[in-house]
């Protein structure tokens, strides 16, 4: 399939998107950048990029700085493990292995949180190893070019795709190789209205074809979505809020938060009998401070959250700290609790 690959690196030679991840043969900034656009958009992930690639621009710098800055850093990026593991894998790398990259796909794959298609995007963009990289574009590529009707994210998918994209990938160019396909996939093979007539390989596509672009790729159908219900106390004093570290294995792991008691419909009843189990407040009066819940979609979860401001004294608490405001920009949060204390309490954070 030489021809090909021909036509789609001259095609990306000619019509790649100029991003600031682009070009760069850099094992560190290729695994940030992977780890960043993994469940991102493109120009969502592109500042994020610049904030760390600038606050640090080594593994070593990143492995120096405490979890608790990395996270704030991310703050609004979502899926929190990606930056907990990025921080572990920099110290690992910088403590265990010298602050050297592992050089071959066999041993990226040893890092935590880098999997099959992060470990191939570091080893052939930085390293040349003839190994594909099938993120989610590519597999749709991949499935509308040979019109392969498996379901994806299985692993006899992994096997058949994989096996898909050696028959097509340049043994002497896999980087550029692998850059293109997944270009291809995000701005001509879209999921919908693929740009097929500007296609440069349209003329070998399955798909095109046979007029089945939108069959394909075959996708497992939708996880249910989870409904849970977070209300949030705020409890503050003098010009202080209390704040807790999220724990255990649910999500935002590390995150800080504000006093929580998840309870669907809870009755004001509930909320007294929590604030005076956890923070022995007495006879505590409520004020919601949003008129209806706010609704955060995570990938799988919706939670319907409500903010509370409780007037009562806490008398105790435990793992929580008060924190004043003028500290808060220091607390990595979800975002949907950072642009509560921006939007209704008028704080940033
Ligand atoms: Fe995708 Fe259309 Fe190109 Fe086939 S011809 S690879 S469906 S854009």
């Amino acid at each position: 399939m030489q021809d090909f690959s021909t036509k789609l690196l001259a095609w990306y030679a000619a019509n790649k998107r100029d991003l600031p991840w682009r070009g760069t043969q850099n094992p560190y900034k290729i695994w940030l950048s992977e780890i960043m656009l993994q469940q991102t958009r493109v120009e969502q992930g592109w500042n994020y990029y610049l904030a760390f690639t600038d606050a640090y621009p080594t593994v070593r710098d990143l492995a120096a700085a405490s979890e608790q800055e990395v996270l704030n850093l991310w703050q609004g990026l979502g899926y929190y493990s990606r930056a907990r593991n990025l921080h572990f894998t920099a110290k690992y790398i910088t403590n265990e292995l010298g602050g050297i990259f592992p050089k071959t796909y066999a041993e990226l794959l040893k890092l935590k949180g880098v999997g099959k298609y992060t470990a191939a995007a570091i080893a052939s963009f930085a390293y040349g190893e003839a190994v594909p990289a099938i993120d989610g574009n590519v597999y749709r590529v991949l499935a509308r070019l040979f019109g392969e009707y498996e379901i994806i994210n299985t692993t006899k998918a992994e096997k058949k795709f994989t096996a898909l994209a050696m028959q097509l990938l340049p043994l002497n160019d896999a980087g550029d190789f692998n850059q293109a396909m997944m270009e291809l996939g995000a701005t001509v093979c879209k999921p919908k209205n693929p740009d097929c007539l500007f296609c440069p390989v349209a003329e070998m596509c399955w798909a095109n074809a046979q007029n089945k672009q939108m069959e394909l790729p075959v996708k497992k159908s939708a996880i249910k979505v989870r409904n849970r219900y977070f209300n949030y106390f705020v409890l503050t004093d003098d010009n202080s809020i209390l704040l807790k570290k999220r724990e255990g294995k649910d999500v935002w792991k590390h995150l800080y938060e504000f006093p929580l008691l998840e309870k669907e419909k809870a009755l004001l009843e509930d909320c007294s009998e929590f604030l005076l189990e956890h923070f022995g407040i007495e006879n505590p009066t409520f004020q919601q401070l949003t008129p209806n819940p706010i609704v955060h979609k995570l990938s799988h979860q919706h939670l319907h959250i409500v903010f509370w401001k409780v007037t009562g004294r806490v008398k105790s608490f435990e793992n929580c700290d008060f924190v004043a405001e003028t500290e808060l920009s220091n607390y990595p949060m979800p975002i949907v609790l950072a642009n509560f204390l921006k939007d209704v309490l008028q704080i940033s954070s």
